[in-house]
This record gives C-alpha cells, structure tokens and sequence, in this order.
C-alpha cells in the first residue's frame, strides 16, 4: 500500500501547552499543516483572523455549522469553534501531513468520520502546573478560568481514549516527538 500523510488531532485540556507545542514544532517544520479553525471567541491580544483563528459572528458560525462547511465543532467554554472541512482534506489529498488542535469533543467526531486519524493526547505533569500555566497565560478573567478548568477535569478523564499521550514537561521535547508522530503512515 502506498504511504499517505497523516491525519493527526493533538488533544488537552486548556493551559497545557498545545499552542506553544504546536508553535515550536513548526517553526522548524512548517511543512505540517496547521488547521485554522473558526470561532466566536473574541481574540485575544496579538492574534490575527486567519492566521491563529477565522473569528466569525455567531450567525456566520450558524451558517458554517448549516452548510455542513465544518468537519467537526463544539461548544468550549460558553463559546463555539469548528473545523472547516475542505481545507483538511485538500491539503490530506495534496499529500501533506495535517495537525488539527481541537478540544475533546471534537477530537472523538473525527474519530468518528476519519477513524484512521491518530489522536494525541497533551498532558500536563501535575495539575497544579496546570492551573499555573492557565493562570499565568493571564489571557482570561477568573470567571473563565473555573469553567476551563472544570472542562480541564472532564478532559483528563478521557486520555485513555487517545492513541498516544506526551507530557508537556518540556516543549522542545513534546515538539520532537509530536513531529515524529505526525508523520507519513
Ligand atoms: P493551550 O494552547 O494548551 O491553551 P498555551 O500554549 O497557551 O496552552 O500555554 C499556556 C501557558 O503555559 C503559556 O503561558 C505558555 O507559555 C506556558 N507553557 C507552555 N508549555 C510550557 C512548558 N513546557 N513549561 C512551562 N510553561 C509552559
Ligand atoms: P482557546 O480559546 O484557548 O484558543 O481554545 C479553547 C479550546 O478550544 C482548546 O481546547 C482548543 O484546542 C479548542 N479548539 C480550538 N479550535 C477548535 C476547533 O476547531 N474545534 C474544536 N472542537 N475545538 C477547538
């Protein structure tokens, strides 16, 4: 059989570390594709439409949602956030390895309509790190921060749903491997 690029969803609760991890690894491999998902969410200090999010309206992600233009979404935290579908699989067909960075919910959809995707689960070393690293991020209110981490709870509950799981003790250490992961199959 011949080799096709990988599919990978890279999976954590919110604070460990995905955006840094992801970051990391691409500024040395930017041949893996990053998904740029669409959200409701409001950006955040330095983040630009297109590049980290599409930051759509409420009614423009109705219509996403309608069109059935997302592979997968979900509600995060009092907000909503999708995956639009055609770019994933035109960069899966052009032969390019595609990383999406999406919570739970969305991690089992994809399961779901493309089992043969690898899903990687981001974990934190402690949960007290955990709270330091949302905290410290300083991008949200306390109010937020609860509901993230009561989400974070349920989140790390579900690791043993995943392929593989990395600890984000040190980030050039999961970017390797998280590389090595996203490879050809
Ligand atoms: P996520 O994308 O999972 O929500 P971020 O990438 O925004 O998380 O990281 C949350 C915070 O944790 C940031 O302030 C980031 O600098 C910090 N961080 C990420 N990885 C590490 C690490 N390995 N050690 C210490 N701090 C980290
Ligand atoms: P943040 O607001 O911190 O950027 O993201 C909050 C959560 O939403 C994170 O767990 C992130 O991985 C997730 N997320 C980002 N984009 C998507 C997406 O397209 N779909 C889903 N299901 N979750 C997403």
């Amino acid at each position: 059989m011949s080799e096709r690029p990988r599919l990978t969803v890279l999976s954590g609760p919110s604070g460990v570390g995905k955006s840094t991890v992801v970051a990391h690894m691409r500024k040395e491999h930017p041949e893996v594709w990053l998904s740029v998902s669409a959200t409701t969410r409001k950006p955040r200090p330095g983040e630009q439409h297109g590049v980290h999010y599409f930051f759509v309206t409420d009614d423009e992600m109705d219509k996403l949602i309608a069109n059935g233009e997302l592979l997968e979404w979900a509600e995060f935290a009092g907000n909503r956030y999708g995956t639009p579908r055609a770019a994933v699989l035109e960069h899966l067909e052009a032969g390019v390895p595609v990383l999406l960075e999406i919570d739970l919910q969305g991690a089992r959809q994809v399961r779901e309509s493309m089992p043969e995707a690898q899903l990687v689960f981001l974990a934190p070393p402690s949960w007290e790190e955990l709270v330091r690293r949302l905290t410290g991020r300083g991008t949200e209110p306390p109010e937020v921060i609860e509901r993230r981490l009561e989400a974070a709870r349920i989140e790390l509950a579900a690791e043993p749903e995943f392929d593989a799981t990395l600890v984000n003790t040190s980030v050039e250490d999961v970017a390797r491997e998280l590389l090595a992961l996203t490879d050809v199959v």
